[in-house]
C-alpha cells in the first residue's frame, strides 16, 4: 500500500506546505538500487581508550571504498591507517546547519567501544556523538562497537558495556533524517566485515536501534559480496506474496536457486512471483513454486522429500504466517489454534524433518519471521503475540544446539510493513502503526527481505540466536 503522506511531503509543494505548518517530513530512505554504489564517502571514527577493533574496521572500510577519518578520541588511527596505506585525516566538528558543516558532511559515525573497562570512559563517546552527529548526511549510518556484557567478568567492564545500548538507541531517536543507529557486541576478535557492510549499506534502511551479538569462529568471505548466495539453495514458504515474495526475490538475486511455498489458494500468485524471479534470475527452471498448507500433518515430509529430490537445501526462511485478531474473550478455538500452528509449530515441525534427515546440513541458515507484536505483545493478538514470541524462543533456544552442528538459526521481527496484511488495518491502526517510529514511516517488504538474505549470508556465519527488528526504531516493544 501507498503511504501517499510520504509522498506528498516529499513533493516541491507539499516540502513547503509541510515547513509553513511544521509538519513532520519523513525522509525518503536510501535504499539499495542496482548499479548504484552502495557505499562511498565518509566515516568518521571515534573510540574510547585501547579499542581493539580498529585493525578489522580499516580492513573493511578500505574493501568497500570509504575513507575513514579520525575524530580526536581515536589518535591511533591515523597512524594505523597510514600503515595500511588508507587515506585518511582529521575529523573536524563543525555548527550545525553551517556551509562548512554542510561541505564537510560524513556518511557514517564509528565508535569503537571495545576498549572501555569502565562507566567514566563512556565519556569518550559524548565527546565523539557531540561533536559527530550534526555532520551527519542523510540515511547516515552510526554503528557502535562494544563486548557483550554476559561475557565481561568484570561488573564495572559488564556495566559500562551495557550502557551502550542506552546511547545507540537515543542517537537513532535523537538523528532523525533516515539516520541508523546500530550496536555491535563483538566476542573477542570475530570477523565483523559481514555485520559492517549490511549495516552501513542502504540494505538496512529500516533497521535501527538493534543489538547484534557477533561471536564463534570468522565467517567465511564471500567471494563475491553481490552474489553472496552464489550456489546456496533456499526456501521460503509464505511467498506468493508480501515479505515472502519479496524474500524469494531478494535471496535469488544474491544469487540463491529458489523454492517458493505457498497455500494451494495462491497458486497463481506464487507461478507469478516464481516466474518473475526466473525473469530477473534466470536458473534454468531451477527456482520451483511448491504447494503445501504448512500446518498440514503430512507438509513436513512433503517439503522434506521435494528438497532432497533437489539435493538438499542451504538456507530455510520462514516466513508464512497469518493474523486472526480478536481480544481473548471473543477468540474462538479455531482462530487460537490455527494462527499457533501455522506461525509457530509447522516451524517446529518443518525444521525436526529438515534436521532429522539431514536436508538442511552443516553451514546451513535458518530465519525465521517473528513480528514486533511478539516483542511488546498487542491488544486483540494473544493468538499472533504468543506465537511471534515463540518464534524468539524457538531461536534463541536453538542457537547453542545447533552451533555444534555448524547452522545457524535467527529471527527478523518487522514493526510495521507495507503489505496486504496491514493494508487490512483500521485507518487510525494503521496511521499509528507507520508514524509511531524513528523514521516516521511504514517500512517496505524489501527492508525485511534484505535483512533475511544478510543473516542467511555466509558472512553471518558467526551471527546465531539473534532477532533483528525490521522496524524503523518503532515505538512500540523494547
Ligand atoms: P501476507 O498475508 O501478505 O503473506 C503471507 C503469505 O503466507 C501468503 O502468501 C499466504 O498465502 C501464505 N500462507 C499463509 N498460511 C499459509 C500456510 N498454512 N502454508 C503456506 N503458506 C501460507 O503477510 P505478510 O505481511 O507478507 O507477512 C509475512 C510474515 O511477516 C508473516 O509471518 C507475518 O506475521 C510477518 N509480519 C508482517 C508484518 C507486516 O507489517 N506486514 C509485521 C510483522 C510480522
Amino acid at each position: 500500500m501507498k503511504d501517499r503522506y510520504l509522498d506528498f511531503v516529499n513533493s516541491p509543494f507539499g516540502m513547503s506546505l509541510a515547513r509553513a505548518l511544521g509538519l513532520p517530513k519523513p525522509e525518503v530512505l536510501r535504499r539499495h538500487r542496482p548499479g548504484v554504489a552502495e557505499f562511498g564517502g565518509m566515516a568518521a571514527i571515534g573510540a574510547g581508550p585501547s579499542p581493539q577493533l580498529l585493525d578489522q574496521i580499516i580492513g573493511v572500510l578500505r574493501a568497500i571504498g570509504m575513507t575513514g577519518i579520525a575524530h580526536d578520541t581515536a589518535p591511533g588511527w591515523l597512524t594505523l591507517a597510514r600503515a595500511h596505506g588508507a587515506m585518511t585525516g582529521r575529523f573536524e566538528p563543525h555548527a550545525a546547519d553551517t556551509a562548512d558543516a554542510a561541505a564537510h558532511r560524513v556518511d557514517a559515525l564509528l565508535f569503537d567501544a571495545t576498549g572501555i573497562t569502565g562507566s567514566s570512559e563512556l565519556r569518550s563517546m559524548y565527546a565523539f556523538f557531540h561533536d559527530g552527529l550534526r555532520s551527519l548526511a542523510r540515511s547516515g549510518r552510526i554503528v557502535v562497537l562494544g563486548r557483550s556484557p554476559s561475557s565481561c567478568a568484570d561488573p564495572r567492564i559488564a556495566t559500562a558495556q551495557r550502557a551502550l545500548e542506552g546511547m545507540t538507541r537515543s542517537l537513532g531517536k535523537e538523528a532523525r533524517n533516515g539516520v541508523t543507529s546500530n550496536l555491535l557486541y563483538v566476542t573477542g576478535n570475530a570477523d565483523i566485515e559481514g555485520a559492517l557492510r549490511f549495516f552501513l549499506s542502504p540494505r538496512s534502511a529500516y533497521v535501527s536501534a538493534q543489538v547484534v551479538h557477533i561471536d564463534g569462529p570468522a565467517a567465511p568471505v564471500p567471494g563475491n559480496w553481490t552474489q553472496p548466495l552464489a550456489g546456496k539453495r533456499a526456501v521460503v514458504t509464505g511467498a506468493a506474496r508480501g515479505i515472502g515474495a519479496s524474500i524469494a526475490t531478494v535471496l535469488a538475486t544474491q544469487g540463491a536457486i529458489v523454492t517458493g511455498i505457498d497455500i494451494d489458494a495462491a497458486r497463481d500468485a506464487l507461478d507469478q512471483t516464481m516466474l518473475s524471479i526466473e525473469d530477473m534470475s534466470p536458473s534454468d527452471g531451477a527456482h520451483a513454486a511448491l504447494i503445501a498448507d504448512i500446518a498440514a500433518a503430512d507438509a513436513p515430509a512433503e517439503i522434506a522429500a521435494a528438497l532432497l529430490a533437489s539435493g538438499g537445501v542451504d538456507i530455510v526462511v520462514h516466513n508464512a504466517g497469518i493474523t486472526r485478531d480478536k481480544t481473548i474473550a471473543r477468540m474462538t478455538g479455531d482462530m487460537w489454534d490455527s494462527v499457533l500452528d501455522i506461525n509457530l509449530i509447522a516451524q517446529e515441525r518443518i525444521d525436526d524433518a529438515l534436521l532429522g534427515q539431514g536436508v538442511l546440513g552443516a553451514g546451513g541458515r535458518i530465519v525465521a519471521v517473528s513480528s514486533i507484536s511478539g516483542i511488546a505483545g498487542n491488544r486483540g493478538q494473544t493468538n499472533y503475540a504468543t506465537s511471534k514470541a515463540g518464534v524468539i524462543g524457538r531461536v534463541q533456544s536453538m542457537a547453542p544446539l545447533l552451533r555444534e552442528r555448524g547452522i545457524t538459526i535467527n529471527a527478523v521481527a518487522p514493526g510495521f510493513i507495507e503489505t496486504q496484511m496491514t493494508a487490512r488495518m483500521p485507518f487510525a491502526t494503521r496511521e499509528a502503526g507507520r508514524r509511531l517510529n524513528s523514521m516516521g514511516q511504514g517500512g517496505l517488504p524489501v527492508d525485511v527481505a534484505e535483512t533475511v538474505a544478510w543473516l542467511a549470508s555466509p558472512g553471518c556465519a558467526n551471527i546465531t540466536g539473534n532477532v533483528v527488528r525490521v522496524c524503523g526504531q518503532s515505538l512500540v516493544g523494547a
